[in-house]
């Protein structure tokens, strides 16, 4: 008798679980990592987290990839040859730690604004813009400038938060859901699982983006809208709600800048500024009394529309009004749009019934009582269960700040901003409008071996705040701040290398940048940025850009042109804290925040990039970062720094477990065991607020409390929404010749037409500045849902999926052009051409084609073979962008921006598609391949 083999089914895969913050993409969601011998074998998502609940998406499973990627750097690198050519030598740390010293040091003592500092998509920016102040250099910030900066700041200069991870909707109990632009980024595992509950409940999903993939192929109505007039689209919503009366009058009345009076004093200096009482108060006319009133006095009887004439002769209008008369215009009527925006007149004015039906006649009612800044009670909660989100398809335009405010300006007027059922602030948000930080980097705030008297980058609320000398030249390098990005409140990232190469407006001395691809995917105008990278000064020999100095995890294409490489960990290596001081995890329901925790030691000679930081900050002596002694403050690193740094008294990079015994939130002193604590509860901190806090937040009494004793603001003052923007019309009367600073003649005209008060539309800069009829479409990416950036497809899973990228074209628009499927097609824009593959469909606005974001690399990098199918085949809508826009009148070439924040306008290209040969199967441009660095074996 032979007997039966025993087949373990289920071996134990793992002897120990840890737990940690996945950063596979932007949303940071709690994982648990297995491990066996302490080798990773599996990621799973943590069930208790807050943010994902146990869900984890394809990228984050495979985060194993990632860490165990055959293009992770092991070592620091000196470069040896010309830069491009791939010629590194390995040092030690200690040698590349004093050579970056000595250089920083250098630039330092003589001019620190010769310091360059920009990262990618850290998350770590809570730290680096402290470590920039400490340097004492104005020049530095984070990628925010060619993401969706303009998405960012039109919140925080309208309703005191943001789309982005800053706020959601109420997944909960909204029954209509509009998304603009959003794919896949910057809310992946939670807009997943929020449009999942509303599937579940039934509620109307209506997704606004040119193509329909991602999100889009799961809503209840497409809206294939043409790139770049969303707001259009929107402002004739916002048109037949007026003209049909549907609006919240109530909370505009109360909650609003709407019955603000608004000076009407044409061609004089303070025309379109509000009227201040004599309390320091806006004025507003009180329809009882017939007369003006203080804003802080008058409540109810407020008037919001009308012009009245002041006691002493002063024409005014309230701000409802004027927006009023601009919306009620027949330019704005569905029918005048319909066309530049491919959406039929009649789908904008059902879908703005309906709107109008599920706010004002579906509404949600919580059995709330809560109470108003102005002492009012108010018995129960009640929301309009209208919400709406947006990214990048908004923001990536020259009109994306205008637009984004236009969304803004229709979620005010219907009152969803963190009503029941509406668009939700998370903590740190609401915050003041704008927030009251202000940029640093004037001439006389920036001396040798000082620090910055405030921090590089903040909200400007009038032309005496640029960052600009007496002839108006920018202080910047990015030029951020300046009369060419008067709010770029994230600074200019895509213009920092094009702008140092021509010492435009200074040439600088260092580059430093961490994980930030500016030679490939994240570079606007790719063969000119190389160019730049390795321009020589033909007197001297030397590189234009003296030094780079560059950090990174892996063997991307910005590698080959630095000349010193600080090996980065992965991100199960290291110490994190997503911090309420930067970019946090908070819920709608309350504020949150988390740590990474080593899961695995690395085994190479390689450190975090923020203890490197801190590391070069004591051996530079910088205060912060150096103790009295002269010894470095923070000598455990990151996870010391975490623990111990205080930005204010008793307010540290971690909210939740201060105060010596750990039993304090928000404010305490720091804890020894805090990151222990935060291990134990998973790696994250979750606050959640009382029912009588979770709404209405910007003017709830209860929660504005609160938030000032947990440190999220300074003081409990009531946040009103600003549907009439102040700041940009004190820009507006400068570009018309009032004030004492004034813009060059050469940027009077668009500053008039981009700084408007009152949300507003123009077409995209580089459509009305070519020949519209020689490049008639539009050219756009998406963000693919197997990957993030450009990290994703270097990975051995993700690339399984998504191993090159193929040009989408609509059935009826190749066919007009004998353009069959799989087809080479050449598109050409007014700056390049390329060649690619095309693949066609019916889920896109027949005038746009499209492909996925970063998916093609250049050969002999990120660890790939040469003939990978990345680079052979794969292919980058970025030859085709330029970071410059067509040669205006007067000479100047203003940047590919919008022109209020400085937004990179990728999504303004405009191309001419035709049909090509096919060359051996090769996409165009193939750029001569780069020597592989040496990286982890
Ligand atoms: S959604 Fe993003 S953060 Fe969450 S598991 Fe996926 S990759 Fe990770």
């Amino acid at each position: 008798m032979t007997s039966t083999p025993v087949i373990e089914r289920s071996p134990k895969t793992w002897d120990e679980t840890k737990t940690t913050t996945c950063y596979m993409c932007a949303c940071r969601c709690g994982i648990k990592v297995y491990l066996k011998d302490g080798s990773i074998t599996y990621i799973e998502g943590n069930r208790d987290h807050p943010v994902n609940k146990g869900v984890i998406c394809g990228k984050g499973a495979a985060g194993i990839k990632q860490h165990t990627s055959p293009s992770r750097l092991s070592k620091p690198l000196l470069r040896v040859g010309e830069r491009g050519a791939g010629e590194f030598k390995e040092i030690e740390w200690d040698e590349a730690l004093s050579l970056a010293t000595r250089w920083f040091s250098d630039v330092r003592k003589s001019d620190p604004k010769k310091l360059a500092f920009f990262t990618g998509r850290d998350q770590s920016q809570g730290l680096t813009s402290w470590w920039a102040t400490q340097f004492g250099t104005p020049n530095y910030a984070a990628h925010g400038g060619f993401c969706s900066v303009n998405m960012a700041a039109a919140g925080l200069y309208t309703f005191g938060g943001a789309f982005w991870e800053f706020g959601e909707p109420d997944w909960e109990h909204t029954k209509y859901f509009m998304l603009f632009g959003v794919a896949e980024d910057h809310g992946s595992n939670p807009i997943k699982a929020g449009i999942g509950k509303l599937k579940k409940r039934g509620a109307k999903f209506v997704s606004i983006n040119p193509i329909k993939t991602g999100y889009s192929a799961v809503a209840d109505e497409w809206i294939g809208i043409r790139p770049g007039t969303d707001g259009l689209f929107v402002g004739a919503l916002i048109h037949e709600l007026l003209a049909a009366g549907e609006i919240d009058a109530p909370s505009l009345r109360d909650f609003t800048n709407a019955a603000w009076l608004v000076r009407d004093n044409l061609d004089h200096a303070d025309h379109g500024l509000f009227l201040i009482g004599e309390d320091g108060q806006p004025l507003v006319w009180d329809g009882v009394r017939k007369a003006p009133a203080s804003s802080a006095d008058v409540i109810e009887s407020r008037s919001l529309l009308g012009r009245y004439v002041l006691p002493d002769g002063t024409k005014t209008a309230t701000s409802l009004h004027l927006i009023a008369e601009r919306y009620l215009d027949q330019s704005w009527s569905s029918e005048a749009v319909e066309t530049r925006c491919g959406v039929p007149a009649k789908t904008i004015k059902r879908i703005a019934a309906e709107l109008a039906h599920h706010a004002f006649h579906e509404k949600v009612e919580l059995d709330v009582p809560w109470t108003d800044h102005y002492g009012r009670t108010h018995k129960t909660m009640v929301g309009r269960p209208v919400s709406m989100h947006a990214m990048r398809g908004i923001s990536a335009h020259a009109n994306g700040f205008q637009t984004c405010r236009a969304v803004h300006l229709l979620q005010i007027l219907l009152g969803t901003i963190d009503a029941p059922g509406g668009f939700r602030y998370k903590a740190p948000y609401p915050r003041p409008i704008p927030p009251a930080i202000k940029p640093t980097g004037k001439s006389g705030q920036v001396f040798p071996n000082e620090p910055l008297p405030g921090p590089p980058l903040g909200f400007i609320t009038s032309p005496d705040d640029l960052l600009i000398d007496e002839k108006g030249t920018p202080q910047r390098i990015d030029k951020a701040y300046s009369w060419d990005a008067p709010l770029a409140a994230h600074g200019m990232m895509h213009m920092v290398i094009t702008n140092a190469a021509k010492k435009d407006p200074y040439g600088i001395d260092v580059l430093f940048m961490y994980m930030a691809n500016m030679s490939w995917n994240s570079a606007m105008n790719v063969p000119d940025t190389i160019k730049y990278l390795t321009m020589k000064d033909e007197t001297t020999g030397d590189y234009v850009i003296p030094k780079i100095i560059y950090s990174d995890a892996y063997a991307s294409e910005m590698v080959h042109y630095a000349d010193l490489i600080l090996p980065d960990t992965t991100y199960l290596e290291r110490w994190d804290c997503i911090s309420l001081l930067d970019r946090p995890i908070s819920e709608a329901d309350g504020p949150a925040d988390s740590i990474r925790q080593p899961v695995v030691a690395p085994d190479r000679d390689v450190r975090p990039f923020q203890t490197v930081l801190l590391d070069l900050g004591a051996r530079l002596g910088l205060p912060g970062m150096t103790t009295a002694e002269g010894k470095p403050r923070y000598p455990g690193g990151y996870e010391d720094y975490i623990v111990n740094h205080e930005r204010a008294p008793g307010i540290g990079p971690l909210a939740g477990y201060r105060g010596v015994d750990g039993t304090l939130s928000g404010k305490g002193a720091p804890n020894p065991d805090q990151l222990k604590r935060y291990i134990k509860n998973g790696c994250h901190f979750f606050h959640e607020l009382a029912p009588e806090q979770k709404y209405f937040k910007h003017v709830n009494k209860i929660y504005l409390d609160f938030a000032t004793g947990f440190g999220l603001i300074e003081a409990p003052n009531a946040i009103i929404h600003q549907l009439y923007c102040e700041p940009l019309q004190k820009f507006k009367l400068a570009a018309e010749g009032h004030g004492a600073v004034q813009p060059p003649e050469t940027h009077r005209k668009r500053l008039i037409e981009a700084f408007d008060p009152i949300p507003n539309w123009y077409p995209p800069f580089e459509g009305k500045m070519i020949d519209e009829t020689k490049f008639p479409m539009h050219a756009v990416t998406q963000r693919p849902m197997a990957m993030y950036h450009a990290w994703g497809s270097q990975n051995q899973w993700l690339r399984q999926i998504l191993g090159r990228n193929w040009l989408y074209i609509a059935h009826q628009r190749a066919a007009s052009l004998g353009i069959k499927d799989g087809d080479w097609v050449t598109l050409t824009s007014h700056h390049g051409q390329i060649r690619a593959q095309a693949k066609l469909m019916n889920g896109v606005n027949p005038d746009t084609v499209w492909t996925w974001n970063a998916i093609g690399k250049r050969s002999g990098t990120w660890g790939l073979e040469n003939n990978a199918p990345e680079s052979k085949q794969g292919f980058l809508l970025n030859h085709l962008i330029s970071e410059l826009l067509p040669e205006r009148e007067g000479g100047y070439r203003f940047s590919n921006s919008d022109p209020v924040t400085g937004q990179a306008a990728w999504y303004d290209l405009r191309v001419r598609l035709e049909k090509a040969a096919d060359v051996n199967g090769l996409s165009a441009p193939q750029f001569p391949d780069l020597k592989p660095v040496r990286a982890a074996q």
